[in-house]
């Protein structure tokens, strides 16, 4: 049975772009807007020779601080705990912001491998972003760029020895 690879994070740092870019093929819906992903989607994913089963998360534009964590926890908890790793993608153009430490925290209460992944990360205006994304606690960012495809050798490297 292959396993299961589950992609979380606030919306718009470009998880359902890495989403297709593993599939190989637009499965998700990608947009500017926040959290386009209404449904939670699942693909066969391949990353050289690693087979794995992936799922994009949906985002969480419409909540309230207030409701915010209850609807995360509703929302990826069943994917979270079918999954063997989850990849914490964050924005490194943007830099580690409040909804990005929330998730960390949540992520690391559960018992479960974290994977943190620096995504637009092409050319060096993510560096900022990348040196803050310590403090979450989740060791040394992999640093990708889902939309240019690169850094998939290094997350491909940081992903063999945990599934
Ligand atoms: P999601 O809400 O986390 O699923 O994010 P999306 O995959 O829908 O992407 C949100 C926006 O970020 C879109 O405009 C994407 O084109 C853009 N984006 C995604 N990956 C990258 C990347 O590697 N570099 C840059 N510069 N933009 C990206
Ligand atoms: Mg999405």
């Amino acid at each position: 049975i292959k396993p299961t690879v589950v992609i979380v994070g606030r919306p718009n740092v470009g998880k359902s772009t890495l989403f297709n870019r593993l599939v190989g093929r637009k499965l998700a819906l990608v947009d500017d807007t926040p959290g386009v992903t209404r449904d939670r989607r699942e693909g066969a994913a391949q990353l050289f020779d690693l087979d794995f089963t992936i799922v994009d998360t949906a985002g969480f534009e419409d909540a309230d601080a207030a409701s915010l964590a209850g609807r995360m926890r509703a929302q990826t908890d069943a994917a979270l705990g079918e999954a063997d790793v989850a990849l914490l993608v964050f924005d490194a153009r943007a830099g580690v912001t409040p909804l990005d430490r929330h998730f960390a925290q949540w992520l690391r209460s559960h018992d479960m491998k974290v994977l943190l992944v620096a995504n637009k990360a092409e050319g060096r205006a993510g560096e900022g972003g990348v040196a803050e994304s310590y403090e979450l606690g989740l060791g040394a960012p992999i640093q990708i760029s889902a939309e240019h495809g690169e850094g998939l050798a290094d997350l491909y490297e940081a992903l063999m020895p945990v599934l």
